[in-house]
């Protein structure tokens, strides 16, 4: 909040000198309802961007079994992130819906900044609600809030070789070359990237989650991701001069 005009203060643009970005979420389709559009651009400028989903989504469809569930979300997510320009999309075994904030997160998460190396981290709002940031809001999924955290705290487990040795012993050597973590969907933005280059690859990105949308909306498809993605991205851009963007909390190392 600008404390002169009452507005909310702009939004400043993100860094764009790295070459190496690491995504770490909950479940599939958190990018795609976050970061895409971003993700998009970045790919487009010649930059890597991995994904680590710490569950593969499996309680997120009421009418699908986790057993079924899994590999049709994985399968889903593989193909969104092929449409932004991600190839490396892995997945860690937590249990979706009961993930935990805990050592074993932040080991695992530590464990793959070592192995992938980025200057930027990415992850989706750490934070108790979406919106809200005066109270009220709607309230933060545990996973969500769990991976988020895992995520800001791993970034200096990593670069630290005494806080999980064992890594070490895996090969692992540490790495302390994140500079930031940009939390998507926070209600307490500060900074934002602009969507307009990324904007219909990420509506195309949202689509490939076919079941779990078809399942979520009796609206058509297209319909539902175009409006639920641009309709923020333009909520954005009242922050950031006119531009439809995607935002970010960030956090710098
Ligand atoms: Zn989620």
């Amino acid at each position: 909040m600008d404390t002169q005009t009452g507005q909310p203060a702009p939004l400043e643009p993100m860094p764009t000198d790295w070459t190496r970005a690491l995504a770490v979420v909950a479940h599939p389709d958190d990018l795609e309802y976050g970061g895409a559009a971003a993700v998009a651009d970045w790919t487009d400028g010649g930059r890597e961007v991995a994904y680590l989903l710490a569950s593969r989504g499996e309680a997120g469809i009421d009418t699908l079994a986790p057993e079924e569930c899994a590999p049709l979300r994985e399968a889903e997510q593989r193909a969104s992130a092929a449409v932004v320009g991600v190839s490396t999309v892995e997945f860690l075994d937590y249990r979706d819906g009961v993930i935990e904030y805990g050592l074993d997160l932040r080991r695992d998460i530590a464990a793959a900044i070592r192995r992938h190396r980025p200057e930027l981290l990415i992850t989706l709002n750490h934070r108790d609600t979406w919106g809200g940031q005066g109270g009220g809001g709607f309230w933060n999924t545990p996973d969500h809030k769990a991976v988020g955290r895992a995520t800001l705290d791993a970034a200096a487990d990593a670069g630290n070789r005494w806080i999980f040795p064992e890594l070490i012993e895996q090969g692992l050597e540490p790495w302390n070359g994140v500079r930031w973590i940009a939390v998507a969907g926070s209600p307490l933005a500060t900074h934002a990237a602009d969507a307009t280059a990324g904007m219909e690859r990420s509506i195309a990105s949202l689509m490939e989650h076919k079941a779990y949308i078809e399942a979520l909306t009796d609206q058509d498809p297209e319909e539902y991701c175009r409006g639920f993605l641009t309709g923020f991205a333009e909520q954005a851009a009242a922050r950031f001069g006119g531009r439809p963007a995607v935002t970010f909390e960030l956090f710098s190392r």
